[in-house]
């Protein structure tokens, strides 16, 4: 065999094994048309990609139905929070080809609706089974993208889409929704979470309460292995429960045990009409003597929100009161709110840590903390 002929052949087998592997591989089909499916079993687990190692990042359940983009290795791709997301094939069924021309994006793609109801939960998915994913306000716009069933996939101020319910919305252009007769259908099936805020003293307010921590991050460990991540998850939800009680509309940036960046605790914020932002914290320090609560501000003009707070939380609580103080937080620094941190004691320190768990203290805590803002609001 000369060198020539080597070559050829070595070619040609180069040639025939990458034609031969195209025609057995399952390659990624990239759908000209996207296909609809209904999901057939009870629950599918929504993953980061087509495998059954990759992250869980939700779910879908039975009757769910969803648009899909790409095909490959027996995964198909659809959006699930804005996100690219996979699911097992197996487990979905064809809802019949024609029907897939009513749900496809362009379908809707020159409507726009504005919010009608006071607040409204967007979600992950169309339906009132998908996660929380933000809030939106009366008299807010939207371009839809897509719908489903009575709901409508919308394109968020920061980017990002999520679904909203057609009912919960007007179109504008003055044509009022069809569904809109039967107005509070979310709300009645979904009763606690984000109800409009119609009376008491922090009514109108926009008030985000920002978790510390959370996660890989436990935030300080205290004596007894106590994680500041969890404490403050717990604080936070009563201080949540209370705002909430006085009227306010109340943002997370975290409801959960899960990482949020700094970056993204100050994007949520910024995101919406913030009239206050607060962090919640405990402290830990070396010289274990070391105790009490504190409010930090970064800028001068959020030094009164500071005072408020903390002289309220001072005077219903009986640990030592360390007073309001400067500190260059990145969550302060860089919320457009007035903000401010608080630390609710050292768990370092061994009596401070005996009190900060119970729930009493973080009941009067969160009464506190929303007296200091119904006092800073006057
Ligand atoms: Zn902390």
């Amino acid at each position: 065999m000369n060198k020539k002929t080597s070559i050829t052949t070595l070619f040609c087998m180069a040639l025939m094994i990458v034609m031969f592997s195209y025609l057995v591989s399952p390659v990624i089909t990239y759908a000209n048309d996207t296909e609809t499916y209904e999901v057939s079993s009870s629950t599918l687990n929504i993953r980061s990609a087509p495998s059954n190692d990759s992250r869980i990042v939700g779910q879908f359940v039975k009757g769910n139905q969803l648009t899909t983009f790409k095909e490959q290795y027996g995964w198909v791709q659809t959006y699930y929070g804005g996100k690219e997301v996979w699911v097992a094939k197996h487990h979905l069924t064809p809802v019949s080809t024609s029907s897939s021309a009513s749900t496809s994006p362009e379908m809707k793609e020159n409507l726009t609706v504005t919010v009608a109801a006071e607040s409204v939960m967007i979600r992950a998915g169309a339906g009132t089974n998908y996660k929380n994913t933000h809030s939106v306000y009366q008299g807010d716009e939207f371009d839809v993208i897509s719908s489903e069933g009575d709901w409508y996939q919308i394109k968020l101020q920061n980017g990002e889409t999520g679904w909203i319910a057609s009912w919960l919305t007007t179109e504008v252009g003055g044509v009022v929704s069809e569904e809109t007769s039967s107005s509070s259908q979310e709300n009645i099936s979904n009763p606690p979470q984000q109800q409009p805020a119609s009376s008491g003293s922090l009514a109108g307010y926009t008030i985000v309460i920002d978790p510390g921590h959370g996660g890989k991050d436990p935030g300080a460990i205290g004596i007894g292995d106590v994680q500041e991540k969890d404490i403050v998850y717990s604080t936070s939800n009563h201080v949540v429960n209370q705002l909430k009680e006085a009227g306010a509309n109340v943002i997370t940036t975290r409801s959960g045990d899960y990482f949020v960046s700094l970056e993204e605790r100050v994007r949520i914020s910024n995101d919406y009409q913030t009239d206050a932002f607060i962090s919640i914290h405990f402290d830990s320090f070396p010289l274990l003597s070391v105790s009490g609560t504190t409010a930090y501000y970064a800028h001068k003009d959020d030094q009164p929100l500071a005072a408020d707070i903390q002289s309220s939380i001072a005077s219903s609580v009986e640990l030592t009161n360390r007073g309001s103080m400067h500190a260059n937080y990145k969550v302060l620094r860089d919320t457009n709110a007035p903000s401010v941190l608080v630390e609710l004691g050292f768990i370092s320190n061994q009596y401070d840590v005996s009190i900060v768990q119970t729930n009493d203290y973080q009941q009067r805590v969160a009464t506190a903390i929303t007296n200091g803002l119904i006092q800073y609001f006057k």
